[in-house]
């Protein structure tokens, strides 16, 4: 296949505008500049010119390599100022470049906000983490087998227009909630499941200034446009996510997964819960591994020995052979809010 690239980012040249060259599989060698942004106005005009932001590369190169995408420009953004983790009267605020590793490490987060934390040291490898940025993590892409093996099978994620292998394929892993007959994939991200328990908000910077996005509609529904996989448009960058602070020192998440580490979620669940002895005043519960993005639930006045039976997912539509994440999730998220009490 022509368009597979194979590129070590970190042997390239530091220079503007360097031309970085690969070839794999014996095809017709491809180009692309690489260019290295100091500010983000200047990532910014990289972006409406047409450029591609590369952070930790962990992903984008996986992409490059498997044909998923084919830019003629990138711009390392890694130079930004966009690492920081400020403490506010009513917020944290993560800046997007943040790598997952230092976020997880951080002993007042952790203390503050376990969901948030636990997310992050359950996702990937430690060596992984330690490249791989906060902005990065939410701009991943699904994990659904057609769209990620290059086997020329129809996909409208890869493809658009070319139909859905999935749909009446494999559905094993495919979503429950939200999908449609153009893509039935989940979106595979961790943090996206915390942030979306926690309320958080994920602030992109663009030409015409700063737009603060929830984190819990970040991630689009497929619809008719499945190729779409979040609100961010091409000339805007993730600056940071603010997490709202209160009434988050009682969280966990939870990640099903078939084996114990370095493994995507079957279906996972974060839960932010107050209560006041018998009764769950409130619990904020994000399901991952079951849509196109964190499928978010609130309770309310439910009493404790209630719980297990006010969890239903009521509107699912699971697939043929994936019926059991209905009950997966349901369990899932009852002992999500059960650990965030203990
Ligand atoms: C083997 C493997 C296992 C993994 N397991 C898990 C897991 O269990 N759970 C989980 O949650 N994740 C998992 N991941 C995904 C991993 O967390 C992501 O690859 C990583 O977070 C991406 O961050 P990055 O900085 O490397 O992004 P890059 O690869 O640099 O970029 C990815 C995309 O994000 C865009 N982007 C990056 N930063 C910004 C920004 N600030 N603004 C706008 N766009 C931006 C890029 O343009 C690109 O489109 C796994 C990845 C691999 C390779
Ligand atoms: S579910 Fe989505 S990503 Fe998977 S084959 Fe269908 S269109 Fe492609």
């Amino acid at each position: 296949m022509d368009e597979r690239q194979h590129l070590p980012l970190r042997r390239l040249p530091a220079n503007r505008f360097r031309r970085a060259e690969s070839r794999r599989g014996g095809g017709p060698m491809r180009t692309f500049e690489l260019t290295r942004a100091t500010s983000v106005e200047a990532a910014l005009d990289a972006l409406t010119a047409g450029a591609q932001a590369i952070a930790g590369g962990t992903e984008l190169l996986n992409w490059l390599k498997e044909g998923i995408e084919a830019p003629a420009r990138l711009v390392d953004i890694n130079r930004l100022p966009l690492d920081r983790i400020e403490f506010a009267d009513d917020h944290v605020r993560l800046g997007a470049l943040c790598r997952m590793s230092d976020v997880a490490a951080h002993p007042e987060l952790a203390r503050e906000f376990p969901v948030l934390v636990q997310s992050l040291l359950r996702a990937a490898s430690p060596q992984l983490r330690n490249m791989a940025t906060l902005g990065g993590n939410l701009m991943q892409r699904t994990r659904c087998p057609y769209f990620r093996a290059d086997t020329g099978l129809p996909c409208n994620k890869r493809v658009p227009g070319s139909g859905c292998s999935a749909r009446h394929g494999d559905t094993t892993s495919a979503a429950i909630l939200g999908w449609s007959d153009d893509c039935v994939a989940t979106h595979p991200s961790d943090l996206a499941v915390a942030l979306a328990a926690l309320d958080a908000v994920v602030v992109v910077r663009g030409p015409d200034g700063e737009r603060r996005i929830p984190a819990t509609s970040f991630h689009r529904l497929p619809g008719d446009e499945p190729a779409r996989h979040n609100e961010l448009r091409s000339d805007e960058l993730i600056t940071a996510i603010e997490v709202p602070r209160g009434g988050t020192r009682f969280s966990h998440y939870l990640k099903v997964r078939e084996r114990v580490s370095y493994e995507f979620a079957v279906v996972s669940a974060a839960a932010v819960v107050e209560w006041d002895g018998q009764t769950i005043t409130r619990a904020r519960v994000a399901l991952g591994g079951v849509a196109h993005g964190p499928y978010r639930m609130e309770l309310v006045g439910v009493p404790l020995d209630r719980l297990a039976e006010v969890v239903r997912l009521t509107r699912a539509r699971p697939l043929p052979g994936n019926e059991y994440k209905v009950t997966l999730a349901e369990r899932a998220a009852v002992r999500a809010i059960k650990e965030a009490m203990s």
